[in-house]
């Protein structure tokens, strides 16, 4: 099969049309029109065999998630995402795999409202890269930089469900089975944050997706804002999986630093709570208060448990949940 009819069969029509697109696949470049009063915010991650999803893993896994993190930067920025360019480089071109990843790739575009314009096709060890594109109101993104002194630090549902797929799925780790399918579809199938982050645009002073890790990306608004957070440990939002995994003699530490979850972090100013409480609601949805944002010379994230200092270390046998 050849590069061409591999974009006319799998690449052509892939997504929802959106009416500001102009030119789509088949031309040297995508145009699209950004409407009056709206910015562009772009952004782009990259998945690769062996990296970030084991050999032999189902490509309509691959597409779904590959779209899914994506949406996720999305959502992060508070920006409904449109547009999508791919570029997908495949070792060979086997007919199934192609058919199998496009059309989820298809069903998981037309869910977010995601129309395909473009990309690039190219031979070598199995890579898939997206660049989004979403809109915004002109000067209203959701950044990382605008964490206040006072504000409060929320995160949406549960963490750490992913590391503990992953803990799972490579076989480091034994779970009760009935919680098998929940972890292995939260590293699998994450599920981007998209409508919090919008309904966030006018509430959060500062946000990010949880990709690599609730107190590594924490650092991020943390540096960004030149605040310390302050987290405590007891208010983590944790699944009946992870419950059961602490009373296995499982840690905290997958769900303070393990990465692939995609839920939001925000900060808040603390008048806000009820609004916020209003949108989880409508949203079914869970939001929790994990923490706070404080004055600080050295900007950092610490944690507590009831009053006093945390280590990550001290999560072994921690068995209060
Ligand atoms: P060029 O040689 O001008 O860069 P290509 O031959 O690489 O163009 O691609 C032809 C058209 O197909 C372009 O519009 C390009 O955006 C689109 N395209 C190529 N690969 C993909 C892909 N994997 N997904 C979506 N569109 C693609
Ligand atoms: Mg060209």
């Amino acid at each position: 099969m050849s590069e061409f009819s591999i974009i006319d069969r799998y690449c052509h029509g892939v997504g929802k049309a959106q009416p500001e697109t102009s030119i789509g696949v088949g031309d040297d470049a995508a145009v699209m029109t950004v409407p009056a009063g709206m910015q562009l915010a772009v952004s782009m991650d990259t998945m690769v065999e062996g990296v970030h999803f084991f050999e032999g893993t189902d490509p309509a896994d691959i597409a779904a998630k590959l779209i899914a993190v994506n949406v996720s930067d999305m959502a992060a920025m508070g920006a409904a995402p449109k547009w999508a360019t791919l570029a997908l480089t495949i070792p060979q071109h086997e007919e199934p795999w192609l058919a199998e990843f496009s059309q989820s790739l298809d069903s998981a575009a037309r869910r977010f409202d995601i129309e395909l314009v473009g990309g690039d096709t190219t031979c070598g060890p199995l890579t898939l890269s997206v660049n989004i594109m979403g809109l915004l109101p002109i000067g209203k993104a959701l950044t990382r930089h605008g964490a206040k002194p006072g504000d409060e630090v929320y995160v949406s549902n549960t963490l750490g469900d992913a590391a503990l797929g992953l803990a799972v799925a490579s076989g480091e780790t034994d779970i009760d089975p009935r919680y098998r399918d929940v972890v292995l579809s939260a590293l699998n199938r994450p599920e981007p944050q998209l409508a919090l982050g919008q309904g966030l645009l006018e509430l959060a002073s500062a946000c990010l997706d949880v990709s690599d890790g609730l107190v590594g990306d924490l650092q991020h608004i943390a540096q960004q804002s030149d605040v310390s957070i302050e987290v405590d440990v007891a208010l983590l939002p944790l699944s009946d999986a992870y419950h059961d995994f602490i009373k296995r003699g499982g840690d905290l530490v997958k769900a303070l630093s393990g990465g692939d979850d995609y839920q939001l972090a925000f900060c808040c100013p603390s008048d806000k709570h009820l609004t916020l409480a209003q949108l989880a609601d409508d949203l079914s949805i869970q939001l929790t208060k994990i923490g706070r944002v404080r004055r600080s010379k050295k900007p950092r994230v610490s944690l507590i448990r009831n009053g006093k200092p945390f280590k990550l270390n001290d999560a072994a046998g921690f068995q209060h949940f």
